[in-house]
Formats: structure tokens, C-alpha cells, sequence
């Protein structure tokens, strides 16, 4: 290795370990022009660490741009060679992976199509092998931690022991505010389970459109995210592809300006004593909220046992509207939103027939 080798393999370490780390770069690697200015650009800048762009993109559907291929790749060495910025690219086949190390991609990274197939996961992982590289692993594209658990696992099982988690949102179909949902609560289980990896937000694949990308990118940061991976473009609106999601780095700065950074933890005693005792009072209210969801449970065991005896139904429609009626009224009072009200009472619904179904069969 040579010593100019060496020094990047330490920066991709150090990298790796910043808080937050910022990964940014175009969807696509376009042009060797459009990849030394965007490159050039965000190293001004002085806030990004990786520079990303997709050498092999891929698209839903044929015959949008599919990406430059291998031929992209030299202009990505270049442009670490003038910036200092280590590179990272998508890979989703054993040949993408060869090329992609042979031109001394510094981080790899496994796409949201790549992470739903076991068999593009396990060839990517087989092709790792005896390499010692990092790879993150982007959410699969459906809402499924179990594929996604099995991604990192195969990663890991090849023996790659770096590995990130990207949080790129999820398909849904139809309309909806952002181009792939965010599902915030699978994203914190995931990081649950994972406490060790790096925990990336994507928040341009999540918005898919540049006017909610600092909200997304601030609540990331609320819940203790390492760090962004965004794209960027010198020309956003000429981009050949995602053009509507993408930003200029100088925009990317201002974006990074913006932002409210938190920390998970201080080592101030104030602090901790003042939440420890809003803690304890939270835990009360929880305790009184489980025994009065007890009692309401016992109450609906007393009207399925009515309902036996008179042979009725444990469903009644316009009992149900009642109950949800008033509780969107009298949520809206004390500000709570309709879509956690009707979340919580289909829940406490649910068990409720859960508990008049056992008493009907007894
Ligand atoms: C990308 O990062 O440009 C990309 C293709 O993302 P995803 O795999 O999340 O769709
Ligand atoms: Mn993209």
C-alpha cells in the first residue's frame, strides 16, 4: 500500500466515526465536469466527509437514466484525488462490487432494491469476502425490519465488520406528503436493535422534493441520528435524475447552518436530576394509565357477558362512531391529534373484543 493509500484508509476511520457524518453528492455521477464542481463544491464548503454519487442506478422503470456505469468510476477518483473527500458508491452485483474497489471506492453501499432481494444481498456479500471495506445498508424499500435484519446479517456473516444502516424511507402507494415514508417508529426499532451501527438518515429519498428536506432532516436530529447522506447537484434542476429532490452544496451548508443539533446526553447533574423527576412522573402516569386500561377491560367483559346472555353482537357500528366522535372532540381540546386517537382507540377497541370474544366463547 502506499503511504498516500494509508492516509485514506485513516481518514475513511476517522470519517466513521464523526458526528454527524455527512455524506453528500449527486443521485447520479453524470458527467466527469458535473462530479469534480459538485465534488469541489461541497470540500468548500467544509461541512461534508464522503462524497456519494450512483454510478448504476436503479430505476422502477426502463428507459430513464440509468446510470453512467463503470466509466463514471475514474471521475470519482479524481475527484477524491483533488478534495481528500473519501467516495462512496451504490453497488447491487459481484461485478459492481469488483469495479467499484478496483477504482478505490472507499465505503459501498447496498440499495433500498438490493436490501428486499436475498439473493442480490448475498451474491453483493459474497463478492465481499476477504475485503475490508465499510458498507451501509439502505432500509429495503418495503416497511420490513426482518429483510433488512437479514441484509446486515449476510453483510456481517461475509465478514465485513463496518457496517452503517441508511433510513431512506418506505413505498406506499398512492399520494402521500413525501416520496417514500419515513415510518419514523420502524426506524427507531431499528436502531433499537442496533444500538453499535451508525444510524444515516436519507432525507432526500424520504422527501423527494427540496421544500420538507430541513423538517426531515431536523427530526432525524431529534432522534439522535448520526448523520445525513443528501444529494447534491451544481444544477439541481438539470439533474438526470431526482432532480426535484436535490440541492446546490452551497444550499446543503445553509441547510447544515440551520439545523438545531442535539446531543443524546450532557453530563450536567442539573439536567439529569430535572429529568430523572419528570421521568418518575411520567412512569406514575403510566402506571394509572395500565390500571384504567385494566378497568376499562373489565368493564367490557361485563357487557360481553350482557351481550351472551341476550345473544348480541360484539360489534355495534354506531356504538364505535359514538365512542370515536367524542374522543376526536375532546381530543381536540386537550391536543391530541386525530390520527394517535384513532390509533389508540382501535387498539384499546381491538382488546376490548379480544376480551368480550373470550367471554362469548367461555
Ligand atoms: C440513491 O441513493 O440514489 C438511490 C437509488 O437510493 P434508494 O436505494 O434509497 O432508492
Ligand atoms: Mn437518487
Amino acid at each position: 500500500m502506499t503511504s498516500t493509500e494509508t492516509t485514506m484508509k485513516e481518514t475513511v476511520q476517522a470519517k466513521w466515526k464523526k458526528r454527524p457524518l455527512i455524506i453528500s453528492g449527486p443521485c447520479s455521477a453524470e458527467t466527469e465536469e458535473q462530479v469534480l464542481e459538485t465534488a469541489q463544491r461541497l470540500a468548500k464548503t467544509g461541512k461534508v466527509d464522503m462524497l456519494r454519487a450512483g454510478i448504476w442506478k436503479p430505476r422502477t422503470r426502463p428507459g430513464s437514466f440509468e446510470g453512467i456505469g463503470t466509466k463514471g468510476l475514474p471521475w470519482m477518483q479524481q475527484a477524491k484525488k483533488i478534495t481528500g473527500l473519501p467516495i462512496t458508491v451504490e453497488v447491487a452485483t459481484a461485478k459492481q462490487v469488483e469495479d467499484a474497489l478496483h477504482f478505490d471506492v472507499d465505503v459501498l453501499w447496498i440499495g433500498a432494491r438490493t436490501t428486499v432481494n436475498p439473493f442480490s444481498v448475498q451474491e453483493v456479500a459474497d463478492a465481499l469476502k476477504g475485503v475490508k471495506v465499510p458498507v451501509l445498508i439502505k432500509n429495503p424499500i418495503n416497511p420490513d425490519l426482518e429483510l433488512w435484519t437479514g441484509a446486515v446479517e449476510r453483510v456481517a456473516k461475509a465478514g465485513i465488520d463496518q457496517i452503517g444502516l441508511i433510513h431512506r424511507g418506505f413505498s406506499a402507494y398512492g399520494n402521500s406528503e413525501y416520496r417514500n415514508a419515513p415510518m419514523w417508529h420502524l426506524a427507531i426499532e431499528m436502531k433499537r436493535r442496533n444500538p453499535e451501527l451508525p444510524f444515516i438518515n436519507d432525507p432526500s429519498h424520504i422527501c423527494g422534493r427540496r421544500d420538507i428536506l430541513l423538517d426531515v432532516m431536523q427530526k432525524a436530529v431529534n432522534l439522535d441520528y448520526d448523520g445525513f447522506i443528501i444529494e447534491s447537484h451544481i444544477d439541481p434542476d438539470k439533474a438526470w435524475s431526482d432532480a426535484k429532490q436535490q440541492v446546490t452544496p452551497e444550499r446543503l451548508a445553509e441547510m447544515l447552518d440551520e439545523i438545531v443539533w442535539r446531543k443524546e446526553d450532557t453530563s450536567s447533574e442539573e439536567f439529569h436530576a430535572a429529568l430523572e423527576k419528570l421521568r418518575q412522573q411520567i412512569n406514575h402516569l403510566d402506571d394509572e394509565l395500565m390500571q384504567i386500561l385494566g378497568q376499562r377491560m373489565k368493564v367490557a367483559e361485563q357487557i360481553g357477558l350482557y351481550k351472551k346472555n341476550n345473544e348480541i353482537t360484539i360489534l355495534q357500528t354506531n356504538r364505535w362512531n359514538e365512542i370515536l366522535e367524542r374522543a376526536f372532540k375532546q381530543g381536540d381540546k386537550i391536543g391530541l391529534s386525530k390520527e394517535f386517537i384513532t390509533k389508540y382507540f382501535d387498539a384499546v377497541h381491538m382488546e376490548s373484543i379480544n376480551h368480550q370474544n373470550k367471554i362469548m366463547n367461555s
